[in-house]
Order: structure tokens, then sequence, then C-alpha cells
């Protein structure tokens, strides 16, 4: 078996606390599409440490689409440049259908950003799933959720400025 090639998306890791809140908001909105941004540290290798819940702004048939508004975006790339985060991607939720990307989800997949999609079954979140439209031009593509104790982060940052006497 071949390994990936150079450059392949295998996988993205997620705070596990991220994919929690993720799972609460995607409940929260049901029966609509709830929807979110996620954000991390810049650079290499990506790591999704932070959500941003956002209005599902579709008036007409939320349950089946999501919309973010152009102002939401803009007040995600601020907040994103405040913190020293970059954006990666977007969630929404599918209410009571399965946790793959419609034909709609890939017309409007961006370059280089994730797509996840959690699916929520009566109100609870089931199963949640990822992909990516490489900048590469590669295809549209599922991209492994790879869950990170974000325990183990807060205490090695709790150590460190003990350490320092801070
Ligand atoms: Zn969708």
């Amino acid at each position: 078996m071949m390994g990936p090639a150079e450059g392949t998306p295998g996988g993205m890791d997620f705070d596990t606390d991220v994919l929690d809140r993720i799972g609460r908001a995607a409940a929260a909105a049901y029966p609509s599409e709830g929807c979110g941004a996620l954000l991390g540290p810049r650079g290499e290798p990506r790591r999704v440490t932070e959500m941003i819940p956002l209005e599902n702004r579709e008036k007409g048939t939320p349950q089946v689409r999501f919309e973010i508004s152009p102002r939401d975006y803009m007040d995600i790339e601020l907040e994103a440049e405040r913190s020293g985060l970059q954006l990666l991607g977007f969630w929404h939720s599918h209410p009571d259908h399965p946790a793959m990307p419609s034909p709609t989800d890939l017309s409007f997949a961006w370059e280089g950003l994730l797509t996840v999609i959690v699916s929520v079954r009566e109100g609870g979140p089931s199963d949640i799933g990822a992909w990516e439209l490489p900048a590469s031009g590669a295809p549209f593509g599922p991209v492994e959720i790879r869950r990170a104790e974000t325990a183990d982060l807060v205490s090695s940052l709790a150590i460190g400025a003990n350490g320092g006497g801070a």
C-alpha cells in the first residue's frame, strides 16, 4: 500500500472541546441547519482549536440550506486577525441526513478551506465528517478528523506558566 503523496491532506487535528461544541451547536440549531467557523493557529501543522458559532442566514429553507453573510465572514476574519489565528474552514449540520457533502456543499466549498458536516438525528449529533478542496487543484476529498486532547495542551501551558514564575 502506498503512502499519501506529498502535500495530500491526510487528516486534521481537532481539539476535543471544539468537536463537543460543534455537536452542541448543531443540536441546538435542529431542525434547522447550524453553522460556524473553524479557526486555529497560523502555519503548519494545521489544528482546529477554536469554533465561532454563526447564525444560519438562510430564511427560506434553513432545514436544508445554510448561508453565511458577507458581514459574518468579515467579522470572522477580524476575529482571526485579532486573536492571531487563521480561518481553517466552516462546519454546518445536516438535520436527519448523513454527514456527506451535497452537490450544493461541493459548489460552495472554498479552495483550501475545510467543509465539516455534522449529521443530527432527532436532535442529537450522530456523525461528523470533513472534506477539503485542496488549493492544489486536487478533487474534493475526505479529511480524517483526529481528536486532539485539549486538556494536554492546557496542562502543558499551566506547567510552563508556573515554571516561568510570572
Ligand atoms: Zn450540506
